[in-house]
């Protein structure tokens, strides 16, 4: 097996029409740009506190390209075509931060809808919430210390676990995203106790793990041994990590030394030892590699055949996020490979936090935009190709 699995753009953008490829093509150009996203950055956060309306003109674009639309009904569309090409879906509400109990209360009993949704659907296994979505203000900021507040914490415990229950009632796994590491503790410590109740028969709740933190090789560890002991099975989404900047920053403001690792080499050497552990004791563990790092997921496949795991074994998927590494997707979902396309939706409004992020994730990250952009063009130049030839 070698990279040449991931370089199919016939397979990768089948889905996609040349109108939708230019498209894609033009944004990410513009995202390669640092200046052009630190403007779309800074306008999308006056634009939000003005309430001045963006949707007309992020829904065709950036909210067309990374999302799945704004409503479960719109939301079905994409998961259908994806689910023509083998490639299955996790929708996603990205809610984030919502600060009053009803805003919250709805935001819970839109996750509930979306896991009656995976419920109704083959082809969506899996449900996800982001912690920060259900906390109430004050919940998780410096849990441990004095400055907590102890009605909204258990306020957010009782979210946490309303969810929790909502998923193992459903049959349906749910994946409990990571955020910034202050007040990760808690959400680890809520996975934790989920796990050890409703993991019991099969993996119903999965922990992320970041694997550009540096305790968590370490963390893996020790989630194996007490699974073991107590025998339960454990469910791990490992991903780098999102929030880098902040955390360093945060880090550095606050004069604590920094909790991720020092370089991207010892990022990546983290996530790799996370998958090789998570295969290793694949009898207890369900592994979601959410990545779009194709040494990894190579490195991923390679050893599930060195140990005769089944390229589809349910236990083991690969995930990146909607509207990015298509050729990744594709091209192994066409090998048999259990991939999921992350689907966030939402409000337009709601997803403008998500959408920057993932500008400038192109943007920061090196290389990101241009692995996209490579790909794009190398289909946009195969199709013209094949017109050419059609046509002489
Ligand atoms: C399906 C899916 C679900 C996700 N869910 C979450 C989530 O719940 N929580 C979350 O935080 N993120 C989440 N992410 C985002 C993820 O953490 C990464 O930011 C993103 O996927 C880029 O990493 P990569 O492995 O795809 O690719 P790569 O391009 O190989 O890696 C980039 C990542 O490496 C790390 N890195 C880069 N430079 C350095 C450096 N100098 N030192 C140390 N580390 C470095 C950073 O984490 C950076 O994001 C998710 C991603 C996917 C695909």
């Amino acid at each position: 097996m070698s990279m040449q699995i991931f370089q199919n753009t016939e397979i990768a953008f089948k889905p996609r029409s040349d109108a939708d490829l230019r498209k894609a093509r033009l944004l990410f150009r513009i995202m390669a740009s640092p200046l052009l996203v630190r403007a779309m950055g800074l306008m999308a956060g006056i634009a939000l506190r003005l309430r001045i309306p963006v949707r007309w003109l992020v829904k065709p674009t950036v909210f067309k390209l990374f999302c799945g639309g704004e409503t479960l009904a719109e939301v079905q569309g994409v998961v259908d075509k994806l689910a023509f090409h083998k490639v299955r879906s996790v929708a996603d509400f990205a809610a984030e931060n919502r600060e009053s109990e009803e805003e919250i209360n709805s935001v819970i009993s839109e996750i509930i809808s979306s896991m009656d949704f995976a419920k109704a659907n083959r082809v969506v296994p899996f449900s996800v919430f982001k912690p920060t979505a259900i906390a109430p203000p004050g919940a998780l900021e410096e849990t441990g210390s004095s400055s907590a507040n102890p009605a909204a914490a258990e306020k957010f415990r009782e979210n946490f676990m309303t969810l929790c229950r909502a998923a193992r009632d459903r049959g349906i796994p749910v994946m409990v995203d990571a955020e910034e590491c202050h007040y990760q503790h808690v959400i680890d410590d809520l996975c934790t106790e989920m796990m050890e109740l409703y993991n019991k028969e099969r993996p119903v709740i999965f922990n992320t793990l970041q694997m550009y933190r540096h305790d968590r090789v370490e963390f893996l560890k020790e989630a194996l041994s007490r699974a073991r002991k107590k025998k339960y099975y454990i469910g791990f989404k490992l991903v780098r990590g999102a929030y880098m900047e902040q955390e360093r920053e945060r880090a550095r403001k606050l004069g604590y030394p920094s909790p991720i690792h020092p370089d991207k080499e010892s990022t990546d050497r983290a996530f790799n030892d996370a998958v090789t552990l998570c295969l290793e004791n694949i009898d207890i563990t369900s592994l979601f590699a959410g990545t779009h790092n194709e040494e990894s997921l190579m490195q991923m496949m390679e050893q599930m055949k060195a140990a005769d795991i089944r390229n589809d074994d349910p236990r083991i998927y690969s995930s990146q996020l909607y509207g990015m590494s298509d050729h990744i997707s594709f091209n192994m979902a066409a090998h048999n490979y259990n991939v999921a396309k992350y689907l966030p939706y939402g409000p337009v409004h709601y997803l403008i936090p998500y959408l920057v992020r993932r500008a400038e994730e192109n943007r920061s990250v090196s290389g990101q935009s241009g692995r996209e952009l490579h790909f794009i063009k190398l289909e946009v130049k195969r199709r013209k190709t094949i017109y050419k030839t059609r046509k002489s």
